[in-house]
């Protein structure tokens, strides 16, 4: 019986190092609350992300959570489907309505053609998703937003990394959020983090994510709590020293799948973009009119010990949750339903081995 494949695997640094990080706590012990690990891995990804300002999170949701308080928006937020539960629970949590653009074939993000038919008087903002390391249409999505004086979150949870002409994901639109989930390319186990051009964000994302707690008499906003512990940030310290090199193995599985699979008909793989810098944190495939369905291959994939991954699916606009909702109707985004009935995403991960990724190149092609 072969070994079985997942569709990813958590990175871990060498036992030791991530000991010798975190022993400085049996001293202190100082665990949570901003401590010298948290602003240590503050100024560290300030520096890899090329971010103005940046502020850590014990997870990727509630920073987007923040994010869209400490804007304070309400009405409309124009965003997207294809993307994980998180981005659109954060805009109902947060009490405003998700209005559903459609996305583009080539780049799976938000198709910035269809945006200013969806604005209202009651639009506040746009919420795009960077999607498998793609960037969405930034320049596009800026002048819009200039234009109707709207706000922009970026929820670029599948981002760390990434340039688009030089320029680092951190620094598109208001504010952008980072998860640093386990799964994901660079992680604090759960973490995450906003960047954001204004400083004058600043305090208030301090207040929202402490309780509202400014310093100890001084309680100015009705904040929760959403701070990243010393372990989290001692993990992410250590990680951060390997992560070129995951993205340097990444990319070069990356490129064994692309030999494989690109030229075989009904096999729809990433757009290549010259200005992008990715990260490689995917490998989507769109099953569009190939000899096998997508539904097929999963299932083949799966009694050869391979696990895939449909994701995104099912969209969001047609989660139980938010049935018979007006405006989640997933017929009005068809390109999203469309790719969402056809996607897998392929193990990939550092360490995945060449020939691990022939043997599950061989049963789709089989
Ligand atoms: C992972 C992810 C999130 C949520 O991040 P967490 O850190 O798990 O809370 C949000 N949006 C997208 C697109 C993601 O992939």
């Amino acid at each position: 019986m072969k070994k079985q494949i997942n569709v990813t695997r958590s990175f871990l640094p060498p036992f030791q190092e991530y000991c010798d990080e975190i022993k400085e706590m049996w001293d202190s012990h100082w665990l949570t609350n901003m401590g010298t690990k948290h602003k240590q891995l503050e100024t560290e990804l300030k520096d890899y992300l090329d971010a103005q300002n940046i502020k850590l999170y014990t997870n990727g949701h509630l920073a987007l959570e923040n994010a869209i308080e400490a804007l304070g928006l309400s009405g409309e937020i124009i965003t997207t489907p294809y993307t994980f539960a998180s981005t659109t629970h954060a805009i109902v949590r947060c009490g405003c309505k998700p209005v559903f653009c459609d996305i583009d074939f080539d780049t799976f993000t938000m198709d910035p053609s269809k945006i200013e038919l969806l604005i209202t008087e009651n639009t506040t903002a746009i919420l795009p998703v960077h999607v498998y390391g793609n960037l969405c249409h930034v320049d596009t999505i800026k002048r819009i937003a200039q234009k109707h004086k709207l706000r922009v979150i970026y929820d670029a949870a599948h981002a760390f990394g990434v340039r688009y002409k030089g320029a680092s994901a951190a620094n598109f639109g208001d504010i952008s959020m980072f998860s640093f989930h386990a799964t994901k390319v660079f992680h604090t186990i759960e973490g995450g983090a906003l960047t954001f051009a204004d400083p004058a964000l600043s305090e208030t994302l301090n207040g929202l994510k402490n309780f509202g707690i400014l310093s100890p008499e001084e309680v100015a906003y009705v904040g929760g709590n959403a701070k990243m512990n010393e372990f989290q940030a001692a993990m992410g310290i250590c990680n951060l020293r390997h992560v070129d090199y995951q993205i340097e193995q990444r990319r070069n599985i990356w490129h064994r799948y692309a030999e494989r699979l690109c030229s075989v008909k009904g096999l729809r793989l990433n757009s290549d973009n010259p200005d992008l810098e990715s990260n490689y944190s995917y490998f989507p495939v769109v099953f569009d009119n190939y000899k096998y369905n997508r539904d097929e291959v999963y299932h083949k994939l799966e009694t050869n010990g391979i696990k895939a991954r449909k994701y995104f699916f099912p969209l969001t606009n047609s989660f139980d949750c938010y049935t018979g909702i007006v405006g989640f109707e997933p017929d009005r985004t068809p390109v999203a339903q469309y790719v969402a009935n056809r996607i897998l995403t392929l193990p990939l991960y550092a360490d995945l081995t060449y020939d691990q990724v022939d043997r599950i190149c061989d049963v789709i092609l089989s």
